[in-house]
């Protein structure tokens, strides 16, 4: 397997998509982006309070693109409620082929439909675009309230697998007809007893699956010049699945990484200058990266432990108001960029909540494409704004003497100190 060199080609030429003023991105055989300074990007603004994020969010990313000569074509795609209400259809056939076409997207909550036998919009387009990585960087910005003494020393990015696991969606129902025939499939042919009334569900972890988010966690790593990278699991009881995640990361290690990398197992926990590869099991992760934050760098994981850690881990530092999501499939390089939180219909339409969820993922996105130098300005002018205590309802709350403003104010702020 060729290791992908995530690097970008900045175009100055024409490809210019027929029905837009922008430049559509384009991906290499190798993964590279070719990205230049006038992007076609679509939007998804979201449901809820997506009418409130959205503009104050694009606010901030235009101002900082600008400043570098760059202006982003940005063409709205619909899904969710405005879409059911528009098209009568939750995720219409068209909004998959354009985030399919134009590869890198941005997007706010969407509600999750009732019934209809839907799981989630997004969960169905991370599977139809086969975005395996699940991306959440989690650090803290200086006053954000935090439960914990030291949150300073929280600094992590955590992959999470997308599309295996118990998630995949591989589940049938107690006492249904498939149940039956599935009880007695596993009875017959291994022996296995599953009581009558229970649903089952199947957890496949395959080591294609594992070894491509791993290997992203990895490039990302030396891209970033990270130290540590941790395999999380659980594979002291499930052994063939988690237990053999961490067995394929060890292998990946030595047979794709190892002039940058070697395993715990491999060097004693004594990297030289090499990144750390080692190994958690994940109910004693969840208690380290709350009492050891300082060790863990990037984690890789599977798509359950990951979603029970990127939420505690983003309760750490502020909340999901703050903690920034994106949806990468590094292969084909589509790249969905999204607010972690949910649609707080209670709030919709108030400007009041926190932009900064889908801002960050904004910033994300920039890094994505090799604009590194207007994703660190718009750090910089969270943290200057954050510090002076210019902030949201969600952390003015809980900090004294905070001056609280509406969701575009806080972005304006944010704006200005670019
Ligand atoms: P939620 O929308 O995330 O809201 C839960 C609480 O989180 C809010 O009441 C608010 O807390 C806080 N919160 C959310 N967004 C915030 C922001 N931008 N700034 C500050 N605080 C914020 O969760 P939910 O109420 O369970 O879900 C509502 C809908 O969203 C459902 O349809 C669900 O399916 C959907 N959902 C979508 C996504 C997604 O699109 N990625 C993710 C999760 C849920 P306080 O009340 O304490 O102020």
């Amino acid at each position: 397997m060729v290791r992908l060199t995530l690097g970008f080609v900045h175009l100055q030429g024409p490809s210019v998509c027929s029905t837009h003023m922008g430049q559509q991105i384009t991906v290499a055989d190798n993964g590279k982006l070719n990205v230049s300074n006038n992007p076609t990007i679509p939007f998804i603004a979201g449901d809820g309070t997506g009418v409130d994020i959205w503009p104050a969010a694009k606010h901030v990313l235009d101002t900082a693109a600008r400043k570098y000569g760059r202006e982003i074509d940005w063409i709205e795609l619909l899904a969710g409620e405005k879409a059911f209400n528009e098209t009568g259809d939750w995720l219409p056939q068209e909004t998959i082929e354009k985030l399919s076409e134009y590869l890198i997207s941005i997007k706010g909550p969407l509600t999750t439909p009732i019934g209809g036998g839907f799981r989630s919009l997004n969960v169905s387009i991370r599977q139809i675009l086969d975005l395996y990585v699940c991306l959440r960087p989690v650090r803290w910005f200086t006053n954000v309230p935090s439960p914990v003494k030291s949150p300073h020393l929280v600094n992590m990015v955590i992959f999470r697998e997308n599309t295996e696991d118990i998630y995949a969606g591989l589940e049938v129902e107690a006492g249904s007809p498939e149940a039956t025939k599935l009880r007695s499939l596993l009875h017959d042919a291994l022996g296995w007893n599953v009581a009558a009334d229970a649903g089952i569900g199947l957890k496949p972890v395959s080591r294609s699956g594992s070894q491509r988010l791993q290997r992203a966690a990895l490039n990302y790593a030396i891209r970033r010049n990270r130290k540590r990278v941790h395999w999380v699991h659980k594979g002291n009881i499930m052994k063939f699945t988690e237990g053999a995640f961490r067995n394929w990361g060890y292998d990946l290690v030595r047979e794709e990484f190892s002039d940058v990398a070697i395993g715990w197992e491999d060097c004693n926990g004594q990297a030289g200058d090499k990144i750390l590869v080692q190994d958690t099991i994940a109910d004693i992760a969840l208690q380290q990266v709350l009492t050891r934050p300082a060790e863990f760098d990037v984690i890789a994981t599977m798509n359950l432990n990951g979603d029970y850690l990127s939420d505690a881990l983003a309760a750490q530092v502020g909340g999901i108001g703050i903690a920034p999501g994106a949806n990468i499939n590094y292969m084909t390089g589509h790249g969905v960029f999204e607010a972690t939180h949910g649609t707080a219909p209670k709030y919709a339409g108030q400007d009041k909540v926190n932009p900064s969820s889908v801002l960050l993922s904004g910033v994300l996105m920039f890094e994505h494409l090799g604009w590194d130098d207007a994703a660190s300005d718009i750090i910089n002018a969270v943290e200057t704004t954050i510090k002076e205590k210019i902030v949201t309802y969600d952390f003015a709350r809980m900090m004294p003497g905070a001056t609280e403003v509406k969701c575009s104010e806080f972005a304006a702020a944010v704006a200005d100190r670019l």
